[in-house]
């Protein structure tokens, strides 16, 4: 466990999917893809920082 100072940002957000509005957490700053788990659209693409989120974001998690 590494411990690091309270983020002033989360690092996941919760994100519905567009297409079959499952809501499924995702990683802020993703390093491959991100894929609906129900329906396999996709959610977000890597930039090298926060992620492009093509899902709607519902709101970041702690
Ligand atoms: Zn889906």
């Amino acid at each position: 466990m590494t411990e690091e100072p309270a983020p002033a940002a989360s690092r996941f957000v919760l994100v519905r999917c567009r297409d079959c509005s499952k809501e499924q957490v995702v990683f802020r700053r993703p390093a491959t893809t991100v894929n609906c788990t129900i329906c396999g659209a996709l959610l977000a693409t890597p930039t090298g920082g926060l992620g492009n989120f093509r899902g709607e974001v519902l709101r970041a998690l702690a």
